[in-house]
This record gives C-alpha cells, sequence and structure tokens, in this order.
C-alpha cells in the first residue's frame, strides 16, 4: 500500500479521497490555491502546499507546482479526484515519469476515451451499442449534408473533445444543418481549442443510464450496476438515482454483463463509467468516463463497496476485494447537488456561509467540505455539497430525502435546495417517469 497519497483537487471530492486514504492508514497531502488556503480539504489533511494563485490554470492544473509538491513531501501515488486533471492524459504521463502512481487508468486509455470519435470506435469494437452517428469527424459541409441525411434528422453536432455538456447543437431539419455544424465548431474550438466535430442520431426521449465498473491488475472486472442521471438542465446532472426506476431486471442484467465483458477485452484499469442513452429497451453508447464520478455515492450506498477505497487498493496493484457475483444491489439512493446557486435561475451566489446545520440521521450522507464562517469562492464551481440518501425502497428513500432537505439549514448564500423541495412533489418524479428533457420542461413550466 501507498504511504503518502497526495490529492490533486479541492471541495467534497478531495475530503472523500482523504477518508477513504485515512481508513486505508495512508498519509495525505493537500494541495490547494491562495484561494483555498483555510479550506477543509487543507485542514484535514497531514500536510498541505500550496500550488499557486486562485485561477485554476495557476493552481488545479498547474503540471509542474503539483509534481514539485508531491516531490518535496514524498507523496508516492497522486488521485486526481474528478474534473481539473483527472482526465489529462498527459498528467497521467508525467506522474508515471517521475516514479509516481497515478491513481486511474492507463495513460492510453485516458487518451482513447478523451477522443469522442476515437472512444467510439474502441467501444463499439469490443461490443458495445452506439447511437447511429457518423464515420468519424466531420470536416465540411457537405459530408455532413451527407451524413446526417444518412442518419436521419433530427440530428446533434458533438465536439469530439467536449465535456460538461458544452459544444452540442441540435439540427432538426436540413435547413438547419449550416448553421449547428460552424456553431458547434467555433464554439467547441473556443471551449476545447479543438473544432473537431461529429454527428449523431438526436434521441427525443432517452433516459441517461450509466454502469459503473471496476477493474484490477489481475484480470477482475466487476460492474455495478446503474445509475440514472436523466433529471438534467443543459445537459449536466442534477439528481441521480441508483438502481433507475425504469429498467427491469432482465435489462439491467444484460447491459451489466454487455458492459463488463467489453471493458475485460480493453483491458482497462480501475474504476471507470459507461454512459449509455437508453430509449425503449435499447441502449446506446454516448462516452466512457476514466476517472471516480460526482455520482459514485449512490452506487455505494446500494452496493454496500467503497469505490474510492477500491479504486486506491487497484493502483496499489491489489486484488478486487470481491468478485462480480458478491456483487448485490440493497434499497435504493438518490443524490442531490446542492450548489450555491439561485434555485431558478441557477445563478452562481458565492459569499460566505454564515450559518450551516447538516442533515442526518439514519440512510443520509452529506459528502462536503463546507463549514459555518467558510466562505465559497468565485474561481470553481458552486457545489455546496451532495446530498446522499438511502432507502429500503425508492419509496422511503423518496421520504427520507423530504426530511433531510427539510433538516438542511444554511444561511448567507443562495442553494438549490428549494429546487429539491419542489420536485419532489411532482407526479412524475415521484412515480420516477422522467427523461433527460423532462427537468427543463418541468422548470420552464414554472416560470
Ligand atoms: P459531455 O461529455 O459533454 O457530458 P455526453 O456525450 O456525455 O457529453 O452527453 C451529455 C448529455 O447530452 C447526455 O446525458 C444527454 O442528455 C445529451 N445527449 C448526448 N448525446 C445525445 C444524443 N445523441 N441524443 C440526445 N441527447 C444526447
Amino acid at each position: 500500500m501507498f504511504e503518502k497519497v497526495l490529492i490533486a483537487n479541492r471541495g467534497e471530492i478531495a475530503l472523500r479521497i482523504h477518508r477513504a486514504c485515512k481508513e486505508l492508514g495512508v498519509s495525505t497531502v493537500a494541495v490547494h490555491s491562495t484561494a483555498d488556503a483555510t479550506a477543509m480539504h487543507v485542514r484535514l489533511a497531514d500536510e498541505s502546499v500550496c500550488i499557486g494563485p486562485p485561477a485554476p490554470k495557476d493552481s488545479y492544473l498547474n503540471i509542474p507546482a503539483i509534481i514539485s509538491a508531491a516531490e518535496i513531501t514524498g507523496a508516492d501515488a497522486i488521485h486526481p479526484g474528478y474534473g481539473f486533471l483527472s482526465e489529462n492524459a498527459r498528467f497521467a504521463d508525467i506522474v508515471a515519469a517521475h516514479n509516481i502512481t497515478f491513481i486511474g487508468p492507463q495513460a492510453e486509455h485516458i487518451r482513447v476515451m478523451g477522443d469522442k470519435i476515437a472512444a467510439k470506435t474502441a467501444i463499439a469494437d469490443v461490443g458495445i451499442p452506439l447511437v447511429p452517428g457518423s464515420d468519424g469527424a466531420i470536416t465540411d459541409f457537405e459530408s455532413g449534408r451527407k451524413s446526417a441525411e444518412k442518419i436521419g434528422y433530427p440530428v446533434l453536432i458533438k465536439a469530439s473533445s467536449g465535456g460538461g455538456g458544452r459544444g452540442m447543437k441540435l439540427a432538426r431539419r436540413p435547413q438547419e444543418l449550416e448553421e449547428a455544424l460552424a456553431t458547434a465548431r467555433t464554439e467547441s474550438k473556443a471551449a476545447f481549442g479543438d473544432d473537431t466535430v461529429y454527428i449523431e442520431k438526436y434521441l427525443e426521449q432517452p433516459r441517461h443510464i450509466e454502469i459503473q465498473i471496476v477493474a484490477d491488475s489481475h484480470g477482475n472486472v466487476a460492474q455495478l450496476g446503474e445509475r440514472d442521471c436523466s433529471l438534467q438542465r443543459r445537459h449536466q446532472k442534477i439528481l441521480e438515482e441508483a438502481l433507475s426506476p425504469a429498467l427491469t431486471e432482465k435489462e439491467r442484467v444484460r447491459i451489466g454483463e454487455i458492459t463488463r465483458k467489453a471493458i475485460a477485452k480493453l483491458g482497462y484499469l480501475g474504476v471507470g463509467t459507461i454512459e449509455y442513452l437508453y430509449e425503449n429497451g435499447e441502449f446506446y453508447f454516448i462516452e466512457m468516463n476514466t476517472r471516480l464520478q460526482v455520482e459514485h455515492p449512490i452506487t455505494e450506498q446500494v452496493t454496500r463497496i467503497d469505490l474510492v477505497r477500491e479504486q486506491i487498493k487497484i493502483a496499489a496493484g491489489r486484488k478486487l476485494s470481491f468478485s462480480q457475483k458478491d456483487v448485490t444491489f440493497k434499497g435504493h439512493a438518490i443524490e442531490c447537488r446542492i450548489n450555491a446557486e439561485d434555485p431558478r435561475t441557477f445563478r452562481p451566489s458565492p459569499g460566505e456561509i454564515t450559518h450551516f446545520h447538516q442533515p442526518g440521521g439514519p440512510g443520509v450522507r452529506f459528502d462536503s467540505a463546507v463549514y459555518t464562517g467558510y466562505r465559497i469562492p468565485p474561481y470553481y464551481d458552486s457545489m455546496i455539497g451532495k446530498l446522499v440518501v438511502f432507502g429500503d425502497d425508492r419509496k422511503h428513500c423518496l421520504a427520507r430525502l423530504k426530511r433531510a432537505l427539510s433538516e438542511i439549514a444554511l444561511v448567507g448564500v443562495d442553494t438549490t435546495v428549494p429546487l429539491f423541495v419542489d420536485l419532489l412533489e411532482d407526479p412524475d418524479f415521484q412515480r420516477g417517469e422522467y427523461n433527460i428533457h423532462w427537468l427543463e420542461k418541468w422548470l420552464e413550466k414554472d416560470k
């Protein structure tokens, strides 16, 4: 096992990783920007190093500063968390070149899956069904026109380097294609420094269903069931459930097995997620995330498996502590992303939390790094914490969620708590009947 792990992240995920390390008897090094000097991940870590000014490019994305921090403190592994450098293959290579273990997959897999066009090819090769789409990149209008015609309208133009739901444009009719292509390319260039785009069939009513996988370096691969992340705004997840209220047991077993076999063929290492759109009983691959996901705790709750602990052990060369046949699902879990934002306009609301009382009691987990007196900096995402609630079944889970939301007392900044309180009253949501477009329509209706 490692002696010391440097956590190259901030906020709740830095704390989550710190907790897993301490339970494994591993020391932790926090890195932080000048804006985060008093953050909880810094206070709790065994050691901490300031790696630069507030702007992410100068601190949490500053590779030389992070490597120096690891060398100075003698860390033997680096955990990148999610976001920031977690899907940066070059970073994984540099970490390895310094004889430090990168807690994540091989750089080669990060590279392939980070290029969505290459990812689709690699994934199709191992037997996973895809959303119908263009053969590779679309370089000019004429090839785009032909491709869209073949796929059939409506089509979605997507950025090959895309992430966070950005760089996607819809063309419902042939007349809309030229402008959609041009806008997608410009936006993609601005956001990712790459204007490579491709075309996919636009699915009208899908759910977002993703499968959690975990693989060790001894050839063991397990799938830990699905998460339903269909409640989205601007293609960003707001609330997630495990398991999905929409799948039958037969469908669950089928897609789980397809995914597990494919990942084994790929020779993947560590934790990862295969994301699908699910419509009319069919699954279509959209992308693979080669890291720990924000919403990993709901899988932990229904499987009773500590994913971060497994991830660290796998990176240290250990075997998975369970096999596929040990994976059973119990109860139901829901995660709400509580952000410092206006609950209707989603405008960020940074500032000082003057009073905070955390929800608790049976089945309630609050993954957060905030405290009374904490000032939410304006430089990073606006997450306050993840409210994760577990119940015997979905109905019990919803009752607990309502109870837990009513316990949160947070003064000083706006939060998205009222949004979840209202959502819980909606009959469609209560029945679990929603798709990826449902939340945006619901928000519109309410205006
Ligand atoms: P990103 O990496 O930017 O998050 P994804 O490919 O994972 O992009 O897609 C994010 C979300 O966009 C999906 O969860 C879904 O809501 C929507 N989406 C992506 N592809 C399609 C498609 N072909 N049809 C309809 N919606 C899509």
